[in-house]
């Protein structure tokens, strides 16, 4: 929760965020520059020290006359959010940052080290409003789309103090990048497309990501699934699928009214044929709720013999739920009778929750 103080500045609502190099495209780059009066070729410079060196201090750019420095700063590098303050965890292997953003608004990302990886999972709304009862994002609604370049950002941050060795545990790299903090990233469609171009385009054009490292996690908006599928991608698509059945997923995801269980899985299909990878199921455990061994069964038959692979995330219970996480018993069943049914099966780790920070959970705004 934010602390008294915090939001000082309110922007009007329905202001949009301010213009940022990360918001355009190579070309628009070329043009936004020309338009401020300045050579084309320096949209590359920026480029370059912004995505290329992960640089964010202007001071620094010499090649760029102090002049133009200026000027270039001021309207295509303005500062979109602000550190309200880094929380760790897990002996500071996971870090939780709250952003303010220019119109007071709060998200959060988390950076989690493990040994062979660096995943930072990102937010792509504020809020949400898909609201799947048991998440504490989907309680408060959503609030706005985030731009290209406020998504973004929390990665280059993110990539920065990696880089400069500030998160502990000394210079790393980030490897991957999951959209599973707030909001549902396929109802930001433009916005979050556009923002993996800017991590996986090659530097300086982007941060060279791999797409493969890439994880965009959907409740199952059916069209933008296929949409998503005809980008000649190879990021991962996570389905938060929570039921194999239409009567507890109409109630766990209510999306699933309007697209139901067999629509939802023959997209994912359709996604894992066009992008030659597997999906990722997503299934939050919740006693007595969904964890039936009828329901593995029913799962396994559904999903066996596809390129999938299913990630059980034991529920972290919200602040007054009724709900909370699977027996060990009936987890280690569910566990056993999907991978009876061929189908490859983890238990995820439930990393950042005595910091708010585990999946589901990212709720600042609330
Ligand atoms: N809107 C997207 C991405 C954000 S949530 C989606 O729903 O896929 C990322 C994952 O965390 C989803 O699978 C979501 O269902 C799951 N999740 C949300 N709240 C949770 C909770 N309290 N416990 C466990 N998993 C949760």
């Amino acid at each position: 929760m934010p602390k008294p103080g915090e939001l000082t500045f309110v922007a009007p609502r329905g202001a949009k965020p301010p213009r940022h190099l990360a918001d355009l495209s190579p070309a628009e780059r070329k043009e936004a520059v020309a338009e401020l009066g300045e050579q084309p070729f320096r949209a590359k410079q920026l480029s370059n020290h912004y995505f290329g060196r992960m640089s964010n201090d202007p001071a620094s750019w010499t090649d760029i006359p102090a002049a133009s420095r200026e000027k270039l700063t001021e309207s295509l590098l303005p500062e979109l959010m602000k550190v309200v303050r880094h929380v760790s965890c897990d002996d500071d292997a996971t870090r939780k940052t709250l952003w303010r953003l220019f119109d007071g608004t709060l998200v959060e990302s988390v950076l989690m080290r493990y040994p062979d990886r660096v995943t930072m999972c990102i937010s792509s709304q504020a809020g949400c409003g898909m609201n799947c009862p048991f998440c504490a994002t989907g309680q408060a609604g959503l609030t706005r789309n985030l731009s290209t370049a406020e998504i973004v950002e929390q990665i280059a941050a993110g990539m920065r103090d990696l880089k400069t060795g500030e998160v502990p545990g000394g210079e790393a790299r980030l490897s991957n990048v999951v959209f599973m903090g707030m909001g549902e990233p396929l109802a930001n469609y433009n916005r979050v497309l556009a923002s993996i171009r800017r991590l996986t385009d090659p530097a300086p054009d982007g941060f060279g990501l791999s797409q493969r490292g890439i994880t965009v996690s959907t409740v199952g908006l059916v069209p933008a699934m296929h949409r998503f599928a005809d980008e000649g991608l190879s990021c991962r698509l996570a389905l938060s699928l929570h039921a194999p059945d239409d009567e507890l997923r109409d109630e766990l995801v209510p999306v699933n009214t309007r697209w139901k269980v067999a629509e939802v899985l023959d997209a994912a299909w359709n996604y894992a044929e066009k992008s030659g990878r597997r999906i990722s199921i997503e299934y939050a455990l919740i006693k007595d709720i969904n964890d039936q061994a009828w329901r593995a069964d029913l799962l396994g038959r559904l999903i066996k013999g596809k390129r999938v692979h299913v990630n059980l995330i034991p529920l972290n219970p919200t602040p007054g739920s009724k709900w909370t996480a699977s027996r060990p018993e009936d987890e280690r069943e569910f566990v056993r009778r999907l991978q009876a049914h061929g189908v490859p099966t983890t238990v995820r780790d439930t990393r950042g929750q005595e910091i708010d920070g585990a999946c589901g959970q990212l709720a600042a705004a609330g």
